[in-house]
C-alpha cells in the first residue's frame, strides 16, 4: 500500500501514475481535492525563465509529459494550448541572446512584428511594446489545476484508489528506521510500505518530523480575476509590467510574478495593488480601462529553501518519499510518472539527480 498525503495537483498526479501501474494507493487530503496552492495559481505551462538547465529542461519535461498525459484521456478540458508573447523593456539584445539561448536547447520560438502581434492578439494596443522584440513560444499554454485533479483521481478511483478528503495526517507511524504508515487526527492508523508526502507548502509541518521536513522559503503573489468581459485573448501575455492570460468564462488572471505580497494578508489588504495591476494590464490591453476588479487571490508558493524542487527518498529512514516544488503545475505530469517509476521500479531518474530532497539533510 502506498499512502499519498496531498490532493493537489503534484499528489493527484503521483496517485494517477501509482494506480495506472497497478499498485494499491490511498490519497489523504485535510481539505478539498485542489483546495491549497492548485487553486491559487497562474498555473502556466512553461519553461521560459527556468534556469539553470537542469531545471529548465525538467520543466521541458513536464511540458511534453503534459502533452503524453493528454493521450491518455478521450478529452483533456484541463488543458488549454495557445503559447505565450513575450517581450521585455531591457536591452533588445540581451533579450535576444536569452531568447536564443533557449532555442539552442530545443525551446520552440517565433518572433514577431506588430502585424503578427496583431495577428494572434487583436486586443493587444502595439503601442504599449514599442520597438521591443517579440517572441511568441508556441507549445507554451495553461491548465485549471482543479479539473486537472478532479479527472487524474476520477481515473485513480476508477482503478480502485481510496481517497480520504477533509482527513488530516497528524503524524507517521515508526518502526525501527522505517516509517510504516500514518495515523490521521481523528486517530486512525493505515499502514504503508511508502508515505509520499505531496503537502506543498506545509511539507516543513511537525507532522513530518519522524521523518524529513523540506525547509521551505515563504513567498505569496498576488492574482486579479476580472469580471466576464468580450475579448479576444487566447493566449499568456507576459508583458515586462504584467501577465495576463483567459480564465474561463471571459474572466481574465491578472498578476506580476516579481509582486510579492505577506502571506498572511487578506486579499483585500491588496486593493492599492490590484488597482496598479490594473492600469499596467490596460495599456497592454485597451479593453481594461475603466474596468474592476471581480476577485482577488493570494497564492502561496510551495518553495523549497533554496527555491528547487525537493523530490526523493528521506535520508535516515526508509519508507517516506517527498514531492516538494515550486512550477508544480508545469512540472506534475512528469514528477507523477518519474516518482511512480523510482518508487515501484527501485530505479533512480537521472532527470531528477539534481533535486533530491535529502541535499537539505546532508
Ligand atoms: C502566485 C502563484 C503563481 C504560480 N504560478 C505558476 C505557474 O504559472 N506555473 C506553474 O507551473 N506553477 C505555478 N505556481 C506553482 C504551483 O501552483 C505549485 O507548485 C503547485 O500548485 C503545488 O501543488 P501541490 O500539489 O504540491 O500543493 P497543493 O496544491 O498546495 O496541495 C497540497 C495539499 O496537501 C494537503 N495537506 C497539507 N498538509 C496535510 C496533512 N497534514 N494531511 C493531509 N493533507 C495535507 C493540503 O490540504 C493541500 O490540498 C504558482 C504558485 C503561486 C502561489
Amino acid at each position: 500500500m502506498y499512502i499519498v498525503v496531498g490532493a493537489g495537483i503534484v499528489g493527484a498526479s503521483v496517485a494517477y501514475f501509482l494506480s495506472r501501474a497497478g499498485a494499491p494507493v490511498t490519497v489523504i487530503d485535510s481539505g478539498r481535492i485542489a483546495g491549497g496552492t492548485s487553486s491559487t495559481t497562474f498555473a502556466w505551462v512553461n519553461s521560459l525563465n527556468k534556469a539553470p538547465r537542469p531545471y529548465h529542461d525538467l520543466n521541458v519535461a513536464g511540458m511534453r509529459a503534459h502533452a503524453a498525459l493528454r493521450e491518455q484521456f478521450e478529452s483533456a478540458p484541463w488543458w488549454h494550448s495557445g503559447g505565450t508573447l513575450e517581450w521585455t523593456h531591457g536591452s533588445p539584445d540581451s533579450y535576444r541572446s536569452k531568447v536564443a539561448t533557449r532555442q539552442a536547447w530545443g525551446y520552440r520560438v517565433q518572433w514577431l512584428d506588430h502585424a503578427g502581434v496583431r495577428e494572434l492578439e487583436p486586443d493587444i494596443d502595439v503601442g504599449a511594446i514599442g520597438e521591443a522584440p517579440v517572441a511568441y513560444f508556441p507549445d507554451d499554454g495553461w491548465v485549471d489545476p482543479p479539473v486537472y485533479c478532479q479527472a487524474l483521481l476520477a481515473a485513480a478511483r476508477a482503478r480502485g484508489v481510496r481517497l480520504l478528503t477533509h482527513t488530516r495526517v497528524a503524524g507517521l507511524l515508526r518502526r525501527d528506521d522505517s516509517i510504516v504508515g500514518v495515523h490521521t487526527e481523528s486517530g486512525e492508523a493505515l499502514s504503508a510500505d511508502t508515505v509520499i508526502n505531496c503537502t506543498g507548502r506545509w511539507a516543513g509541518q511537525p507532522a513530518f518530523s519522524e521523518a524529513q521536513q523540506i525547509p521551505l522559503t515563504p513567498s505569496a503573489g498576488l492574482m486579479l480575476f476580472t469580471p466576464p468581459l468580450a475579448h479576444a485573448v487566447k493566449r499568456v501575455i507576459f508583458s515586462p509590467e504584467v501577465h495576463v492570460r483567459p480564465d474561463g468564462a471571459g474572466r481574465l488572471l491578472i498578476c506580476r510574478n516579481d509582486l510579492e505580497v505577506p502571506i498572511e494578508a487578506s486579499p483585500t489588504q491588496h486593493l492599492d495593488d490590484a488597482q496598479r495591476l490594473l492600469h499596467a494590464a490596460a495599456k497592454v490591453l485597451p479593453l481594461l480601462g475603466g474596468v474592476q476588479a471581480e476577485a482577488l487571490r493570494v497564492g502561496v508558493r510551495a518553495l523549497p529553501a533554496d527555491h528547487y524542487p525537493a523530490v526523493g527518498p528521506a535520508r535516515d529512514v526508509q519508507g517516506f518519499y517527498s514531492v516538494i516544488t515550486h512550477s508544480g503545475v508545469t512540472l506534475a505530469p512528469f514528477l507523477g510518472e518519474a516518482v511512480a517509476d523510482e518508487i515501484l521500479n527501485r530505479v533512480e531518474r537521472l532527470e531528477l539527480a539534481t533535486f533530491r530532497a535529502q541535499r537539505f539533510h546532508a
